[in-house]
């Protein structure tokens, strides 16, 4: 064998066992785990990845978990640095629904969905609500109904940009009443409930994980759950849903899942795996969750290659959605 080759053969061993014995470790006391959060801090999602890291620091043996909240573009941004972000299990990303609909939404992605991630797991299910701002005149679906006939082009609906889950709905609610309102793009949902609290845009379609407190505190206007069924949470048990008040099979769901870019060693995707699935069993987690109205998954979506598949469905489902709604971004 020619020297060359065989020194080009022994660095190889030698990485492969440096990746081995990596995984071994993994993770290392003095290196923090980041999850990237593609979406404002204070936000639904960034609810989600907050408590899901305090869930998983004690199964991955109290490593220090981060959160990096690298927002904007419908979370295309956080997800492009996950996806950019060295394959070793430090770097993870949380993200929601926006993982099937950005496919469809931009017309460009600098990472492509299926491909350059390696799935870890479904989180949870979340369910939205349609609020308002709290000077609203209407009281009930029926009045928010007519009130917004009556205010065809003066409308602004908030959204945490194209992709988002805020951004899904309410194209889903314009497209059911074939209203036309103005879209105002946020980082997130804090920025844009703050937003709403003070009265600058008018509707806002959300997480439950982020209206539940402020319609427990009156704060904003709750008209409606996206669910086909109401929900049982103390606070949110009283909406309707749109569907029974008149918004014709209104169903919209979403979901977060995690997330390694791809390449992550497969011994270290194992633990990130497990350390997942040990969270979602937590009671405090689950009971954290359930306060605001999100369902902690326990189907089989909570392995890797279903929630691989789940994804792929919820893109072709959402994409016949989007396109019947005509909607695209550059
Ligand atoms: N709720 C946001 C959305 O509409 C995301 C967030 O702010 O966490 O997608």
């Amino acid at each position: 064998m020619k020297k060359t080759l065989k020194l080009a053969l022994a660095a190889a061993v030698a990485a492969t066992a440096a990746i081995g014995a990596s995984a071994q470790d993994f993770p290392a006391k003095d290196k923090p785990i980041t999850i990237i959060v593609p979406f404002a801090a204070g936000g639904p999602t960034d609810r989600v990845a907050r408590d899901l890291a305090d869930a998983m620091r004690k199964p991955l043996g109290g490593a220090s978990i981060v959160i990096d909240n690298t927002a904007g573009a419908g979370s295309s941004i956080g997800a492009a640095k996950a996806a950019r972000a060295p394959a070793d299990g430090y770097t993870l990303l949380l993200n929601h629904v926006a993982m099937a609909t950005m496919p469809t939404l931009y017309r460009k992605l600098p990472f492509n969905v299926a491909n350059d991630f390696e799935y870890l797991g479904i989180v949870n299910d979340v369910p939205m609500t349609l609020i308002a701002r709290p000077s609203m005149p209407a009281n009930n679906v029926k009045e928010l109904l007519a009130w917004i006939s009556q205010n065809k082009g003066k409308i602004n609906l908030g959204n945490a940009s194209q992709g988002s889950a805020s951004h899904l709905c309410g194209l889903m609610f314009k497209h059911a009443l074939a209203t036309d309102m103005t879209d105002v793009p946020y980082k997130g949902t804090a920025p844009a409930i703050t937003d709403l609290i003070g009265g600058q845009i008018d509707l806002l379609c959300d997480q439950t994980t982020n209206t539940t407190s402020q319609i427990e505190a009156k704060k904003v206007k709750a008209y409606a759950v996206t669910t086909t069924k109401r929900l049982t949470t103390p606070a949110l048990k009283d909406l309707p849903t749109l569907a029974e008040s008149g918004v014709k099979d209104f169903n919209v769901t979403i979901w977060h899942g995690l997330y390694a870019p791809k390449g992550t060693p497969a011994p270290v995707l194992a633990k990130l795996n497990e350390a997942l699935k040990v969270a979602l069993k937590d009671p405090e987690f689950i009971k954290k969750q359930e306060g605001l109205g999100a369902v902690v998954a326990t189907d089989a979506r909570i392995e890797p290659a279903e929630h691989k598949k789940f994804v792929a469905s919820e893109t072709a489902k959402f994409g016949v959605a989007i396109k019947a709604a005509g909607a695209y971004a550059d």
